[in-house]
């Protein structure tokens, strides 16, 4: 019995006797685990499952609550952390409920404790994170270097905006100084601002001046291994002002990175770049991959393959290094779309036509007969241009066995489709080069020569036919270069990989661009999600790329927690099993062949493209060389051929994107239909739950100080930094001011904080855990700041308190830039008569958001303008004798107002509940509570609020008051005229009585004479 008990799996024993209830049975089994040593292989296991028992014996029977004391394991931490990531809100409510897991805080604190970060632009730090990672997955995977490894970059489009970055206290979203010949700078950072009038100067400087990115460049490490992830680590905003040279010397930096940082891991020697065609990488990569014959050269002696590597020494060992690949998916959508599918050209192979509209034909022919063509309607119409599955199915097995009985009669009369179906036979092969699944090396290999030789073989029938050039009947210049390179490409990787990395299966599947686009599509599918908007700004992009290089990092870990790599993507756009015999078996990745062998096979494609290009009519009546050697007179060619593109260019609109093939390609293709599917969506679902705090308080201060001209005080950086996603301009003072008002709010709480924790740490060791706290007051998040600060004696779970705090801090400036239900916001309103109107200050909490005429349920951002559309209705903290004082509830009005009335956050605390007991609900005695604010945040709601009053005879403005507006009006005109809009003239009226109109326009409108004067 026992030994049948041993077979089973841990996981199914374990679950079995949980699920039974049989705990005796539990706990034999688990000495059994730990005596038989496999907890140490488990290592995870035992503390999982020891701290889930723990909080159940912890916590309350009857209210299931009370487990929040308990430390957790590390280990355990990190599960609930990855499920959190992963595990869409529900299973980690699930595991709270059933389970009784660690808090959310803790969860929180421990993903800030281990989130990768990323520095912006190239840089050593980044290289050295991912390399740790590497060499962690590498260890546990029984992966032993050097293996093969390319960057991928790629760039993508961003919403532009600027952002205050508080973990590094940088701001975030250009790429260099603005001038009329700016090239991006790739590492353009910022130094810490620091919080002084300079930064503040620092941050207009960055604003007014810097050039606005709105792309992001990516480069993302791609081993060729089909069990190591791609991971992202160089990222940076770009607007794409940069050519070849700039690439190549950042290919310079980076590779040197990889020489200090991957040397342990993958290797110290990238085997090349990857691309998707875009013209200064393309010129980058030509340029390297053309070495003279003598040492340093790595060449396949072939005839016609002519792209070179370069061999590199490095501690007296060998790389080959200079392969850099051209996206095979690109190229062969390219191939298809300007060749087959392209209304400006007339496409011809040998003597026979080739057009996409032979597909059809086919199908409706095949359909006629009931034979399955495998291509539904979508594929055929090809109504989206850049979609890859498309031309894949058209060009697959059985689609072309139909058009095949259609030539040859089998569906009535022939049919001249011979040109399609050559070309299709082209493609498919060219498809197997990189991603048959049953296809030996050696056959890729005889592929790629008979891929090169064909296409080199077309050119040249078409150079030498008369009635056809190169411009109008053949494929554009770079779909040309860009395929030719990657067919040989290849094959040099196939000799490199015998050469350099002969225990590494041959994996050439994720070379090119897939993986930094699969990465784009990623970054970009949480952010659809998330803000319900297809993109994100620069500082986003790089938080959403951190959490995908930590998840890898739990994984790399040592720790025994195994999550499988789920993010992992395979060939998700081209149906490659549709271009093999489902009978055929698997080939063998790790049959490597030798320079003889793959010399050999490429001799023999090309052999076979003659056989077929005689059969097509290409062959000369009279011999000439090119027939034997295509490859002849090749760079002419293409000097020839991108003059006359370049000439030809304006009238392309063809449907395969001819005339501007690259540039919007890779943009957009899949990462729009892949959010779509179940893969994509899924994916951006669970990342979405993320709430990983992105900076640490500790280290930052987020206010900046304002030049006393503007009125001195602080703002918050990060406000300051969005108020130029509205404005290119200098800041108004009037929008200083709204922002001061906010900012007052938050630096309170920072106040406070200070305060709890010098009182705690003087009142000696009173031991209160983290997360221990009793439920505080409504404005919670402050409280519980305040509790978690840097606690002295909570040595144990200093870094939880820690990374509590971060979640706190950021739930703060999260508050500081929106409005919410619950907010507690300051309205300017008018009151008094209409003969002597004036406006006053009333403090509100939110308790509905209104969208025009709809109740809009998200937080607004109040970082630039005011929505003008956005309306509040509020419950009101009425005055009290004591400016600082108010009582809550007693004035009951549920108008909506404007948020244009709007002039500030606000941080109101309870200061005294009058009935005896401090953990009293509301119930008890919900009358005469009182709350306060500070004296600097009245301050700031009177200096907002005398911005927006008008300066009158009998107002109770001071002359000094008076004295200083006019001041800041010169200044104000001066700066910038178009932005003195807003709450001046019309606030909506707020009556002594609550007589709940919107007073404000009929006082307005009756009181003439005080609106004529704008208050400035
Ligand atoms: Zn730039």
């Amino acid at each position: 019995m026992k030994q049948a008990a041993r077979v089973r799996s841990l996981k199914g024993e374990l679950t079995e006797k949980v699920l039974r209830g049989d705990v005796r049975g539990l706990v034999a089994s688990l000495n059994s685990i730990i005596k038989s040593g496999k907890d140490k292989k488990k290592a995870a296991l035992i503390p999982f499952l020891c701290d889930l028992a723990k909080a159940t014996d912890m916590s309350d029977a009857m209210t299931g609550h009370g487990s929040n004391g308990m430390k957790w394991h590390k280990a355990s931490k990190k599960i609930f952390a990855y499920m959190k990531v992963k595990g869409k809100g529900g299973l980690i409510r699930f595991l709270r409920k059933t389970l009784g897991s660690a808090s959310d805080e803790r969860i929180q604190a421990q993903w800030a404790e281990d989130k990768v970060r990323l520095e912006m632009g190239g840089h050593m730090g980044n290289y050295v994170a991912i390399g740790g990672i590497y060499g962690g997955l590498m260890k546990a995977l029984g992966i032993v270097g050097p293996v093969p490894y390319e960057l991928e970059e790629d760039e993508s489009h961003l919403n532009g905006k600027v952002a205050f970055d508080s973990h590094r206290d940088t701001p975030v979203g250009t790429c260099g100084i603005n001038s009329s010949n700016h090239q991006c700078n790739a590492n353009h950072n910022h130094l810490p601002l620091g919080s002084t009038v300079g930064a503040y100067h620092r941050i207009i400087k960055f604003g007014v001046e810097e050039k606005r990115a709105c792309y992001i460049r990516v480069v993302v490490v791609t081993p060729l291994h089909p069990l190591l992830p791609a991971l992202p680590v160089v990222i940076h905003p770009t607007c794409l002002k940069f050519d070849c040279d700039w690439v190549l010397k950042s290919w310079e930096r980076n590779y040197a990175f990889c020489r200090g940082a991957l040397a342990s891991s993958l290797g110290p020697v990238p085997q090349g770049s990857g691309s998707d065609g875009a013209p200064a990488l393309f010129a980058a990569m030509k340029k390297r991959m053309n070495v003279k014959a003598g040492s340093g050269r790595f060449s396949v002696d072939a005839p016609g393959l002519v792209l070179t590597g370069k061999l590199v020494d490095v501690d007296g060992v060998k790389y080959v290094t200079d392969l850099h690949m051209q996206d095979p998916r690109h190229c062969f959508a390219l191939l298809f779309g300007n060749f087959l599918d392209n209304s400006s050209r007339d496409a011809w192979i040998g003597k026979y036509p080739a057009s996409i509209s032979d597909y059809r034909a086919t199908a409706s022919l095949a359909e006629q007969s009931g034979d399955s063509h495998g291509a539904i309607k979508r594929h055929l119409d090809r109504s989206d241009a850049q979609n890859k599955t498309a031309p894949s199915v058209l060009v697959a097995l059985r689609m072309m066995q139909c058009m095949e009985k259609a030539v040859g009669g089998d569906y009535g009369p022939k049919q001249p489709f011979e040109g399609t179906l050559a070309y299709s036979r082209l493609l498919s092969r060219f498809l197997l080069i990189f991603f048959g699944q049953k296809q030996a090396v050696s056959e890729r290999a005889k592929h790629a020569g008979f891929f090169v030789g064909m296409l080199r073989r077309m050119r040249w029938h078409i150079k030498k036919t008369p009635g056809l050039t190169l411009t109008a009947n053949f494929i554009p210049l770079q779909t040309y270069e860009h395929s030719i390179y990657a067919a040989q490409v290849a094959v040099l990787k196939f000799k490199a990989q015998k050469e350099f990395h002969p225990r590494h299966p041959m994996h050439v599947e994720k070379s090119g661009s897939d993986k930094v686009e699969h990465t784009f599509s990623e970054m970009r599918g949480f952010g659809k999600v998330l803000n319900n908007q297809q993109d994100c700004n620069a500082m986003e992009a790089r938080e959403r790329l951190e959490t995908l290089v930590t998840l890898f990092k739990y994984e790399a870990e040592d720790n025994g927690l195994n999550f499988e790599g789920e993010t992992r993507a395979t060939q998700r756009d081209l149906m490659i099993h549709l271009h093999e015999n489902e009978a055929d078996a698997d080939a063998d990745p790790s049959q490597l062949c030798d320079e003889a062998t793959l010399s050999a096979n490429w001799i023999a494609g090309d052999d076979e493209a003659k056989v077929e290009a005689e059969r097509l009519g290409m062959k000369p009546s009279v011999y000439e060389e090119w027939w034997d050697k295509p490859y002849l007179l090749e760079e002419e060619d293409l000097v020839e051929m991108e003059e006359a593109d370049r000439a030809d260019s304006s009238g392309d609109g063809g449907g395969g994107g001819g005339g501007g093939e690259e540039a919007d390609d890779d943009a957009s293709d899949d990462e729009g239909t892949e959010i779509g599917n179940a893969e994509g969506s899924d994916l951006a679902h669970l990342l979405t739950s993320v709430v990983a705090p992105p900076q640490r308080r500790t280290k930052t201060n987020p206010l900046v100080a304002v030049p006393e001209a503007l009125g001195g005080g602080h703002v918050f950086k990060s406000t300051l930094i969005n108020e130029f996603n509205s404005s290119n301009s200098k800041l108004s003072s009037d929008r200083i001011s709204r922002i001061r008002a906010s900012t007052s709010a938050i630096a309170d709480v920072e106040a406070a904080q200070l305060a709890q924790a010098a009182a705690k740490a003087s009142g000696g060791s009173v031991a209160a855990g983290p997360g221990d706290q009793p439920g505080a007051a409504p404005a919670a998040g402050a409280a519980s700041v305040a509790a978690n600060a840097n606690d002295p004696t909570t040595t144990t779970d200093a870094t939880e308190a820690e990374g509590a705090e971060e979640a706190g801090a950021r739930e703060e400036l999260d508050a500081a830039n929106e409005i919410r239900v619950g907010s507690d916001v300051a309205f300017a309103m008018l009151e008094g008569s209409v003969a002597s109107p004036r406006y006053v200050v009333w403090i509100g909490r939110v308790s509905r958001v209104f969208k025009g005429k709809k109740q809009h349920r998200y937080p607004v951002v109040i970082d630039s303008s005011l929505p003008p559309d956005i309306c509040l209705v509020c419950e009101w903290y009425s005055a009290t004798g004591d400016r600082l004082k108010f009582h809550f509830r007693e004035v009951i009005d549920r108008m909506k107002y404007s948020l244009l009335h709007f002039i500030g956050l606000v941080r109101i605390d309870l200061v005294t509940a009058s009935s005896s007991s401090s953990s009293s609900s509301s119930s008890s005695s919900n009358k005469r509570e009182l709350y306060s604010i500070t004296q600097e945040q009245r301050s700031a709601l009177d200096e907002a609020l005398k911005m927006t009053t008008p300066v009158k005879r009998g107002s109770d403005v001071t002359v000094g008051e008076k004295k200083r507006k006019q001041e800041s009006k010169e200044q104000e005109r001066k700066e910038d005229e178009e932005r003195m809009q807003r709450p001046r003239t019309d606030f909506g009226g707020r009556k002594g009585g609550r007589e709940g109109t919107r007073a404000g326009a009929a006082v307005g409108g009756g009181g003439g004479d005080d609106d004529d004067d704008d208050g400035w």
